[in-house]
């Protein structure tokens, strides 16, 4: 039956029209199941190439003079780039900093404007940095501000009544992660939006696990903020810069919290006293990391090419495919899903739980050749690229995790916890 399984991803590979991207990655290990560019997306050759020429000719031989020559509008191309896969307009999207950075900058500005509202909303199953951003934020604003976690129903999904009613005229901004990032649990952007709006409260969508996976339309929705990571689906390369959205008509009423000369007006004037930039600008802060930016840059050019509907309707049969897989495979064997059940509620990856995940993801690693990634308490997460996982890998990656299982090859890996799960 196994079998069945295996010549079924071979023909959704076989008429997966997104095969092509695949051959754009730096492949070195063919045998290995690479279930992670949910953490850290795969190299591509484009980016390897890209970086380079920008090491031997920008920066070895161009030196300060190519600040002049397409270094400086790098974070504002840049975005403009990644504006085209989330549905924002031209100027509306800055590559700079980190998430966090990102999330910290938008937030102060936020609470700033919203004078007289002191509650900041998010829920318990968002990602931990974006929570002690929040916390820092609070405590930084000081009495009467509070931070409320909306729980989720079970630690998969929320419900939506429940964050309706957390919101109200006290509330300041809503943050939250469009994807969750343990059980993939997708949220709908344009409900929430409708219910923050309702009531005043501005809202900032963290999209570290959505862009470049899930189709994503900031302008069309409404969205006041946004943040998200490059380095996942967007395959920037290892801590490459973060993005920032701030819708057109918001631009000139908030005033980021770091005043950097990269924001100020006029920077070059090198005046005493800061006055911030017009526009998108005035979010950036100082030198932005060049060799990462070009990195991202180039890799930014797969998923446009590709297009984020066919990503999405990869994704989806990916996950629905995974799914069947671990109801056949490995429910037996003590597993259960951790994710929405529909493939429309949730991201590119989901979770699998097993109270041994520990062990079974350093097994999996450590002689199996299958790369997934453990979040506690007993995920198991499995993230799935559209751009170049196979079904035949997901087949292979859960054939090798019930091998893992049945033949207990976990139990020699013990429970001490490495320092990056
Ligand atoms: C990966 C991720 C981050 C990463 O934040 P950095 O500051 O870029 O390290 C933040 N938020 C979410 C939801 C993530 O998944």
């Amino acid at each position: 039956m196994n079998f069945d399984y295996r010549f079924e991803a071979q023909n959704l590979d076989q008429s997966d029209p997104l095969a092509r991207f695949r051959s754009e990655f730096v492949i070195t290990e063919p045998d290995l199941i690479y279930l992670d560019g949910n953490s850290l997306g795969r190299l591509s050759l484009r980016s390897a190439r890209r970086i380079q020429e920008v090491v031997d000719k920008e920066w070895g031989e161009g030196l300060v003079r190519s600040w002049s020559a397409g270094w400086w509008e790098a974070p504002a191309r840049v975005g403009n780039k990644i504006g085209k896969l989330i549905g924002a307009s031209e100027g509306e999207v800055l590559v700079t900093d980190s998430t966090s950075v990102d999330l910290f900058k938008l937030l102060m500005a936020a609470l700033s404007y919203q004078q007289g509202r002191t509650v900041l909303i998010s829920d318990d199953m968002n990602f931990p940095s974006d929570l002690y951003i929040l916390q820092g934020c609070t405590k930084l604003m000081g009495d009467p501000y509070t931070l409320h976690l909306v729980p989720s129903t079970d630690g998969i999904s929320m419900d939506l009544d429940r964050l309706e009613n957390a919101i109200d005229s006290r509330t300041a901004v809503v943050s939250l992660s469009h994807v969750a990032f343990k059980s993939g649990y997708l949220y709908d952007i344009q409900r929430v939006i409708e219910m923050a709006h309702k009531a005043g409260a501005l809202v900032v969508w963290d999209l570290c696990h959505s862009v470049g996976a899930v189709p994503v339309d900031l302008d069309g929705w409404g969205v006041d903020l946004a943040v998200g990571c490059t380095y996942k689906y967007l395959n920037g390369g290892p801590g490459s810069p973060a993005f920032l959205y701030v819708r057109k008509d918001l631009q000139d009423r908030l005033v980021s919290p770091i005043w950097g000369w990269f924001g100020q007006k006029t920077p070059f004037d090198f005046e005493v006293d800061y006055t911030p930039a017009n526009g998108i600008q005035r979010f950036l802060g100082g030198s932005p990391p060049i060799l990462s930016m070009m990195a991202l840059e180039a890799a930014l050019d797969l998923p446009l090419e590709a297009g984020m509907t066919a990503i999405r309707n990869k994704s989806e049969a990916m996950t629905a495919f995974a799914v069947r897989l671990l109801d056949q495979i490995l429910t037996p064997l003590g597993f259960s899903l951790g994710s929405p059940a529909s493939p429309e509620r949730r991201g590119s990856h989901i979770s699998i739980c097993h109270p041994d995940a520990y062990p079974i993801n350093r097994a999996l690693i450590g002689e199996m050749k299958v790369i997934p990634d453990f979040r506690a308490p007993d995920n198991l997460r499995l993230g799935f690229a559209p751009l170049y996982t196979t079904f035949e890998e997901i087949w292979q990656g859960f054939d090798r995790i019930r091998k893992v299982v049945e033949e207990q090859r976990y139990l020699s890996y013990g429970s001490e916890r490495a320092v990056v799960t």
